[in-house]
């Protein structure tokens, strides 16, 4: 209900480490997906590809990397600060298992504009026939946008998205490690990748990358939904989103800095150093200084193509307050 499937009873999901095992179980129900429906149509299905930012988190390249899948990177650039669907169809092919979007990109902290990229997906759909699945990367922004940004339309609102994971550690409020992934529907979880194991009584079905793991972590989430509620995380959330917003205005008006973005998607924002300011120090240094008392406010480079920029990162969680 908080992603809006239209019908939650008709959705399934499951219980993760994190972000990252969440998104490894989305990339195996895409790639299973695509290969019962290859077969089915007599096709090869040596070569399966998966379309994402170049700004995503390393989870994915552990995806491709470990379940031998090509990642396609689309290149962030000044114009294009995320993936937007803009030049998509140049990278999705018949061999495309689905698209990431990511809500909260990690160096940013910037939503991607999930509808947009949907409605890329539906023209290309037109013109090629290739139906192509989203996987939304919400670790951090799947437990902001319900609260913060309830118009913004970015969830199962959306026929594509057929998977959206998510941090209970991030914004979920929950200490390391729980993640949460939910398939749109049961069918888009396709039945053979989930392990019926009955030597623990009765039939508990699995679908997890590690079998046993701690079970503190649900039983905190839960906890935090009832004891805060609806309203209660809305009140968190807003309060982090205030201060980032605050900080962010600051940063902004010191001369020698200038804002990437300005933690109104997630409570997350990135600056620059102004080009030409100096010569004698670097966000490097900063960070080194910031560090010095205390403070982990890190500096690094943007992804490919645009890694000759160099910004520097403050995430606000619950905890930090004015
Ligand atoms: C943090 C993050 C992950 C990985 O999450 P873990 O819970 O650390 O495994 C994946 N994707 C995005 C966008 C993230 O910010």
């Amino acid at each position: 209900n908080l992603w809006n499937a239209p019908d939650a009873e008709k959705s399934i999901g499951t219980s993760t480490i994190g972000s990252s095992e969440a998104c490894m179980l989305g990339g195996l129900a895409f790639k299973r997906r695509w290969q019962q429906a290859r077969r089915a149509a007599g096709k090869d299905t040596s070569s399966p590809n998966i379309v994402m930012s170049s700004a995503v988190q390393v989870c994915w390249e552990k995806f491709c990397n470990y379940f031998d899948v090509e990642p396609r990177y689309v290149p962030i650039s000044e114009e294009h600060k995320t993936l937007d669907g803009h030049d998509l169809a140049n990278y999705v092919d018949e061999n495309t298992i689905g698209v990431v979007a990511i809500m909260g990109v990690t160096y940013t902290g910037m939503y991607e504009p999930v509808a947009e990229i949907a409605a890329a997906l539906d023209e290309i759909q037109k013109d090629t026939g290739l139906d192509i699945p989203i996987h939304v990367d919400g670790a951090s922004g799947a437990m902001i946008a319900p609260f913060l940004q309830p118009d913004l339309v970015w969830d199962f609102r959306l026929e594509r998205v057929h998977s959206i994971s998510t941090s209970g550690h991030k914004y979920g409020l929950v200490y390391p490690g729980l993640g949460w992934v939910v398939w749109r529907e049961a069918r888009w979880l396709p039945e053979d990748l989930v392990f019926k194991v009955s030597y623990l009584g009765g039939e508990m079905p699995t679908f997890a990358l590690n079998f046993s793991r701690p079970g503190a972590q649900v039983l905190l989430q839960y906890y935090m939904f009832l004891r805060l509620g609806f309203e209660g995380y809305r009140a968190v959330q807003q309060e982090s989103q205030d201060v980032a917003e605050y900080l962010a205005q600051g940063i902004a008006r010191l001369d020698a800095f200038e804002l990437w973005n300005d933690g109104s998607d997630i409570p997350v924002f990135a600056w620059r150093l102004k080009e030409g300011h100096t010569k004698n120090w670097t966000l490097y240094d900063l960070q080194d200084r910031l560090r010095m008392k205390g403070w982990l406010v890190p500096a690094y480079p943007m992804p490919a193509d645009l890694e000759q920029i160099t910004v520097q990162r403050i995430v606000v969680r619950n905890g930090l307050s004015m």
